[in-house]
């Protein structure tokens, strides 16, 4: 079955009791036994939710994996993933990653004695030097946030597999509509489906899908024990939101392409980071993994003072000045002192990521509008 069949219809049964096609929120917190432990396999909703099966099924299926898993948000899957390993194992992860994951591992999980190390995976090679027998966990973003590098998916994950280490990748930013992670290699995808399977900014979700069967059993045993489970109105609204996903995608990715050739050809702009130029170092790469190029980028003006960026992310009308990402309509933020601001200065310059550094996630609106506004609000 083709993806765009399977965002509609994966997971979603009629419901036994009525037949309504849409999957009920069953908002309820325990399920009536006939004797104890006599049960249709739903005891407490912290456990298991019907409407939180039915996301996991689909997020399983459109990810072309077995398993999926949802979580109350996408850092609370990621929390889930560390929480696989033990004091002394180490992660290697990008040096390009979503602020909040930067803060978890670095403020959480090193507490824990959990060490991680922050490199350029752009190119693979230059991962091994890190690995050595402590090493558990790769974990890669890409397209990486906020300055869309491009890591070579199965190269990563052909190395981690030699070394017997488990490989991780933050889908989010692709979603399954460009990239299928697990096809390429990984052993776990991860969503914030907070962004772009969700996609209306109505719900912070987060999920896994994955094959392997032992490693389902230890991510669902720390679901139900952590405790990080999403309410089932959630869930429903993520289903609802997948439904959509490839014909949002398609505008995604085609207002995105005419958003980063007219920044690219305006006077006032010094750089653009859209990973479907030619040019782009990645390019190569993500003509191979990925079927698309999406609607996310970011660009430096020539005039590279904060103050000016900040003049720029002030005046636009269409695009919102806020956090976050994937949703229909079109917003405009500054990871410096946004989604970014939790990765210490001097770390964010290292990693190329200037104060005056604008990310655009580009909806679904009219293109001629989201260029017009950009226009006025560049000057
Ligand atoms: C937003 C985001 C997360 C975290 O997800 P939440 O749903 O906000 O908890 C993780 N990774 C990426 C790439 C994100 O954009």
């Amino acid at each position: 079955m083709k993806l765009a069949t399977k965002l509609i219809h994966a997971g979603v049964e009629p419901d036994p009791s009525t037949g309504a096609i849409m999957t009920p929120i069953y908002q309820t917190s325990t399920y009536v036994q006939e004797a104890p432990g006599k049960n249709k396999g739903y005891e407490y909703a912290r456990s298991q939710n019907p409407t939180r099966k039915a996301l996991e099924d689909a997020l399983a299926i459109i990810e072309n994996g077995k398993y999926g898993l949802s979580f109350s948000s996408g850092v609370a899957a990621t929390d889930a993933v560390i929480k696989l390993l033990q004091p002394g194992d180490e992660v290697i992860a990008g040096n390009d990653l979503y602020g909040g994951t930067f803060r978890l591992f670095t403020k959480v999980f090193e507490r824990f004695g959990i060490k991680f190390h922050f490199v350029n995976m752009s190119d693979a090679a230059s991962i091994k030097s890190f690995i050595n027998s402590n090493t558990k966990l790769i974990w890669v973003e890409t397209p990486t946030n906020p300055l869309i590098n491009i890591i070579d998916i199965e190269d990563v994950a052909a190395l981690a597999k030699k070394h017997s280490i488990l490989t991780c990748v933050d889908n989010t930013f692709a979603s399954p509509f460009l990239q299928n992670p697990l096809d390429l290699g990984a052993d776990i995808v991860l969503h914030s489906s907070t962004k772009y399977l969700g996609g209306h900014s109505d719900v912070i979700n987060g999920g896994l899908a994955l094959n392997d069967a032992e490693l389902r059993e230890k991510l669902y045993f720390i679901q139900k024990s952590c405790g990080a489970v999403p309410g089932p109105q959630d869930c429903f609204l993520v289903l609802r939101g997948l439904k959509t996903l490839h014909v949002r995608m398609e505008r995604h990715c085609s207002n995105g392409e005419k958003v980063a050739h007219f920044l690219r050809s305006n006077s006032k702009i010094a750089k653009v980071y859209w990973c479907g130029f030619e040019d782009h170092p990645g390019y190569k790469v993500a003509k191979k993994q990925m079927r698309g190029f999406g609607g996310m980028l970011s660009f430096e003006l020539k005039d590279n003072s904060e103050q000016e960026a900040r003049r720029v992310l002030s005046s636009t009308k269409v695009f919102s000045l806020a956090e976050s990402l994937g949703g229909v309509e079109s917003l405009i933020n500054h990871p410096a002192s946004m989604t970014h601001a939790s990765i210490p200065r001097e770390q964010r310059i290292k990693n190329g990521l200037s104060d005056s550094l604008i990310r655009l996630s580009v909806g679904i609106e009219d293109v001629d509008d989201l260029i017009e506004d950009l226009k006025q609000a560049i000057g």
